[in-house]
């Protein structure tokens, strides 16, 4: 239960990716898939920024973003 990541321990455990949104749901207004593993929101990532400009401007088609639900309201992904 207290199984720690070894990831940075910075990273706020309540901030866990839920959906994944890939390049397609940039544009239509698909369901978001739902994340089963454990992993991380990439808005914790040290690149997000590029990743986020790389997915908004849909250069790299098999770009997914991983993030948690509040995360992708506040980017406007979700509803
Ligand atoms: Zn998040």
């Amino acid at each position: 239960m207290a199984k720690v990541s070894d990831g940075s321990p910075a990273v706020q455990l309540n901030c866990r990716a839920e959906f994944i949104f890939d390049v397609r749901a940039r544009e239509k207004t698909s369901r978001p898939i739902k994340v089963l593993s454990e992993c991380m929101c990439d808005f914790r990532r040290p690149d997000w920024e590029s990743r986020w400009n790389d997915w908004r401007s849909g250069r790299d088609p098999y770009l997914n973003l991983f993030l948690c639900e509040e995360h992708a309201r506040s980017l406007g992904l979700m509803k």
